[in-house]
């Protein structure tokens, strides 16, 4: 039985207002019962044409911008404050919609109220220099918003991702278009009713659901100044290649492969405990998933026993069920996406240890078993691709630079974990591995992402940082002003 859902627009925000419903309308699913769980009405191109027009208009000609930075972050504390009074509703939503446990979908909502309440307080400390180009010159430097940006998400957390972007774009002064993921628009539209009640102008916040033709609009269109986008490496790459003939500034979080390297010397029962958040969180659907486990010859043996051990705890079920800690995949093609890569992998030669099937009491939905592989090697596809799914990979090394070489030996370079009770040896290590992130003998969820921290990837995971008052260097632009004091 899919929920009821709270009453919620399903029609692009352009301009300060919903658009009316026009005729063609997609189903979106229930990723844990199949069920049709509403029908939302896609941007066309005019409406997005028109939300582009308006959030120009509200930027260039509207008080937005040139507000007092302290009255934007009174804007960002209430809709912080809206957030938390609508928190059980946007907590609802993220849950069906994505089929996310109940209990992490309460935390990413609170999460998504603290990174509006952070921005809210960090545009007045995020000012420029005085330079001392020479006696005679007076050298200083503005920070200024960076004008209308475009704003594409992933589903995989649809409501965190649009805060990561919506927050600092508004606290520095932009003007922004939003386009959700088609598959997961439903939280990010309540927001767009939220930020409507708390003040913020018309034009200044358009959400436009939709797929590939808005996003391709999007970083394309010459009225637009930057582009954040967080989605797959070869999305990420189209969306570069589309902003370049405007010069767009651009900023991408891309996918992950990311390595967890544990030594023989580590608290062995810790690091398997915390594959169950690092690597199976959010069913594996997560770009930080630390689905690449390296770990030393001689501690195989007992890091397997642990870590199967703790699997077996995961719970799996209905997303709304508060004790479920392992929801359904997001959809049926993304289910067979998964068991074609379980099914390569096993071809490959590599060792089914656990998993690898839908779970038997489980015939409906999206379901697949937490997965482990032994015995893989740098040859196999699932060494190297991100299959986005609750699947890992155990490897073997044989010492600190053989670790370190094989976490490095990938495209990717966002996230990594490294666990050894010699501190000098994880540091080293955690400095040789390239990857913008590293967690260090800890859960990443408290270690790595803390929301107050610059979150994103080396290599082919991305360019730039969301989060912490970095966020704010791509929604700003530096205008360099020099005085002649002669
Ligand atoms: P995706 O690349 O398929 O889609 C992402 C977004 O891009 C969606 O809104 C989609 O509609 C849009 N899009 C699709 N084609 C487009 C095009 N041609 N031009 C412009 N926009 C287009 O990714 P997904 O399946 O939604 O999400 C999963 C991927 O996102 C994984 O690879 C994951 O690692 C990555 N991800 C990265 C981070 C990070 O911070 N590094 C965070 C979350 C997810």
């Amino acid at each position: 039985m899919t929920a009821k859902l709270p009453k919620l627009p399903l029609t692009p925000f352009i301009d300060g207002v919903f658009e009316q419903p026009g005729l063609a309308s997609e189903p979106l699913l229930d990723p844990a019962t199949g069920e049709t769980l509403a029908r939302v009405h896609s941007a066309n191109r005019e409406q997005a044409l028109k939300a582009i027009a308006a959030a120009r208009r509200a930027f260039d000609d509207g008080d937005w911008p040139k507000m007092p930075v302290f009255e934007r972050g009174q804007v960002l504390r209430r809709i912080a404050d809206r957030i938390l009074a609508r928190a059980e509703d946007l907590a609802l939503l993220e849950s069906v919609n994505g089929g996310k446990p109940i209990t992490g979908a309460r935390r990413e909502v609170a999460g998504t109220a603290r990174v509006f309440n952070y921005y809210a307080g960090a545009m007045d400390k995020f000012f420029g220099d005085t330079i001392p180009v020479s006696e005679q010159l007076l050298n200083f430097t503005l920070h200024e918003p960076l004008g209308v940006v475009a704003q594409i998400t992933p589903w995989n957390f649809p409501l965190l991702a649009a805060a990561w972007k919506l927050a600092p774009a508004l606290a520095a002064g932009c003007a922004c278009l939003l386009k959700p993921s088609p598959l997961t628009p439903l939280s990010t539209l309540l927001l767009a009713e939220i930020i409507a009640e708390c003040g913020v102008p018309r034009g200044i916040v358009n959400i436009l659901p939709g797929g590939a033709e808005i996003g391709q609009l999007l970083a394309t269109h010459e009225a637009i100044d930057g582009i954040s986008f967080t989605g797959s490496t070869a999305v990420g790459t189209e969306v570069m290649r589309a902003a370049a003939g405007t010069v767009k500034k651009v900023a991408l979080e891309l996918g992950g492969k990311n390595a967890c390297i544990v030594f023989d010397d580590a608290d062995i029962a810790g690091a398997a405990k915390s594959a169950v958040s690092g690597a199976f969180g959010n069913a594996g659907q997560s770009c930080s998933a630390r689905s690449r486990f390296l770990v030393q010859k001689s501690a195989i043996a007992p890091f397997t026993e642990a870590l199967l051990g703790e699997l077996k705890m995961l719970r799996l079920g209905s997303p709304l069920d508060p004790t479920t800690t392992l929801g359904p995949l997001i959809s049926a093609a993304h289910w067979q996406r998964v068991e074609r890569s379980v099914r390569g992998a096993e071809q490959q030669g590599a060792r089914l240890l656990t998993g690898g099937h839908r779970p038997d009491d489980l015939p409906d939905g999206n379901f697949f078993l937490p997965t482990v592989f032994g015995g893989v090697t740098a040859d196999m596809p699932l060494y190297n691709e991100e299959v986005f799914g609750p699947v890992c990979s155990i490897t073997s090394f044989e010492t600190e630079n053989d670790a370190v070489r094989k976490a490095n030996d990938s495209v990717y370079g966002l996230n990594g974990s490294v666990w050894s009770r010699d501190i000098g040896r994880a540091l080293r290590v955690a400095k040789a591995v390239r990857t913008g992130m590293i967690a260090v003998n800890g859960l990443p969820s408290a270690s790595s992402t803390s929301l107050f921290a610059p979150f994103g990837g080396t290599k082919r995971s991305g360019i730039g940082r969301e989060l912490g008052m970095d966020a704010l260097a791509f929604y700003t632009e530096v205008k360099t002003v020099t005085i002649d004091l002669s």
